[in-house]
């Protein structure tokens, strides 16, 4: 393909349509459980790319090392930004 789609957010480096990359995103979903065929259903009301990482960088963080660097946050973390 070849076409720049997205840079990665850590190395710089450009990635290509094509190309495995890793973001982390933030979704906004509602949840719903459709009687009629007994499935949940689950829609995207609002979502948001908060980084885009290469597969290198994306494949070296370990996801459950995030989600606890993300749950030990405050709430409120927009302090943490300010200084
Ligand atoms: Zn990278």
């Amino acid at each position: 393909m070849g076409k720049e789609f997205s840079s990665c957010d850590r190395c710089g480096k450009v990635i290509d349509y094509g190309n495995a990359h890793v973001t982390i995103s933030r979704n906004v979903e509602y949840a719903e459980l459709v009687i009629a065929t007994n499935q949940k259903e689950i829609q995207v009301i609002d979502s948001e790319v908060i980084f885009t990482l290469c597969a290198h960088c994306g494949n070296s963080f370990d996801a459950r090392t995030i989600a606890a660097i993300i749950i030990s946050l405050p709430p409120n973390s927009s302090r943490i930004i300010e200084n």
